[in-house]
């Protein structure tokens, strides 16, 4: 981790009149991180963005690109180095694809062939026929357009990328589509972008870290998965959502949490007459079976039925594909499979293979009412 970072906000401030539209903002973004700035609106993010490329300069603080202040840099040069995305990748209608592909090399002024060769490589990448370059805009279909709107900010081989909420009018899918292609080459590509947006949900998706803005402050900087299962405050909770803080809860929730011991279990060695006993006193119509404590089966009464004899032994119908989870499973993974089985209930082992308990269906159904009553009683505040 001794890697320079590629930008570093230091002690930041912007202060528009008397309104603090962002208040001593620090932060590192190495290179090829994805950073998403997330808040509601007028928190501060558009600011905090435009003063990395000089769009707009800091009341305070300074900011470093590639270990050096930008202040003491000529604009121009910096912004060569940065590319910028305005809201809703459009394309001039008026200008070609290879046109529109190629506007921000034009203006760095390459030559012709280094153009074209750039072209042809990224409307490869994204799938599309090299004579799509050839035409204009309004003869690619709404998605074919997106995806020329993306390679277009990747074209000048820039290796910062701002975005502001660049998917912001898009209908759901085709949105999706994007965010998936920008993730995928942002990747392959290995650049650093940071992108604004106030969609948990895409900052979720696209994000290495996740910057969460409330009112001009940084009030949480962290990966996805941290923000989920650690939010640093009540705004960053609200700006999660309830329903996906109910689904984190869950993810995080080993199988063991919720499993019921003294399962209903047979040795291998015990009668049939055994078993049957055990079953009526239990009133199950399955048993596990182990040896030596780990689990190696299950008998079910239909398959007794159909071959019972006197001094058959368990061993004798043992079934022995039984479906298992272990204890430190998280119910993320679990609960999935288990419902999907249909099965009324799974058994749970440890690490060693040793029955250790099982997960109904009912257990699981439960855990769910928990947790969203428990909430609810959070809002509510009513104590009985
Ligand atoms: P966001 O992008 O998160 O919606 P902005 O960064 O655009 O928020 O704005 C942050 C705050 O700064 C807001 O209170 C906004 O009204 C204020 N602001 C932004 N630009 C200007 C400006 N040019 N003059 C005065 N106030 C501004
Ligand atoms: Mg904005």
């Amino acid at each position: 981790m001794s890697k320079e970072p590629i930008i570093e906000f230091k002690n930041i401030k912007k202060v528009y009149g008397d309104n603090v539209a962002v208040d001593t903002a620090n932060l590192a973004i190495e290179a090829g991180e994805f950073i998403c700035f997330i808040g509601t609106s007028g928190s501060g993010k558009t600011t905090l963005m435009r003063m990395i490329n000089r769009m707009l300069k800091p009341t305070e603080g300074k900011i470093l690109f590639d270990g050096k202040d930008i202040a003491a840099m000529n604009p121009i040069h910096l912004r060569r180095q940065i590319g910028y995305v305005i809201q809703n990748i459009g394309l001039m209608p008026h200008m070609t694809i290879y046109e529109n592909i190629t506007l921000v090399p034009k203006l760095l002024k390459w030559p012709e062939e280094k153009k074209k060769a750039k072209a042809k490589e990224l409307i490869e990448l994204v799938e599309l026929p090299e004579s799509f370059l050839d035409r204009y805009p309004s003869e690619l279909s709404g998605g074919q357009q997106q995806r020329i709107g993306v390679i277009r900010a990747l074209a000048a081989d820039q290796d910062v990328i701002l975005m502001d909420e660049p998917f912001g009018a898009l209908d759901p899918i085709t949105r999706e589509g994007i965010q998936d292609l920008v993730k995928t080459l942002q990747e392959k590509m290995g650049k650093t972008i940071v992108l604004v947006t106030h969609d948990m949900d895409e900052a979720l998706k696209l994000a290495s870290r996740i910057v969460v803005m409330d009112n001009g402050q940084m009030v949480q900087v962290a990966t996805p998965d941290d923000i989920l299962h650690h939010p640093a405050t009540e705004f960053v909770e609200k700006m999660i959502g309830e329903e996906r803080l109910m689904q984190a809860k869950v993810d995080i929730t080993p199988v063991k949490s919720i499993m019921l011991k003294d399962p209903v279990a047979i040795t291998a060695d015990q009668t049939i007459s055994d078993a049957i006993t055990l079953m009526r006193h239990r009133r199950v119509d399955t048993l596990l079976v182990t040896e030596d404590n780990r689990l190696t089966g299950y008998i079910d009464l239909e398959s007794i039925s159909h071959q019972y004899r006197k001094n058959l032994l368990v061993s004798d119908i043992l079934k022995e594909d039984v479906f298992r989870v272990k204890e430190d499973a998280l119910l993320r993974d679990a609960s999935q499979r288990i419902l999907k089985r249909g099965l009324k209930y799974v058994p749970v082992v440890d690490n060693d293979g040793h029955l250790t308990g099982i997960v109904t269906r009912a257990a699981l159904v439960d855990m769910m009412y928990d947790i969203i009553w428990g909430s609810q009683e959070l809002e509510g505040g009513q104590d009985e």
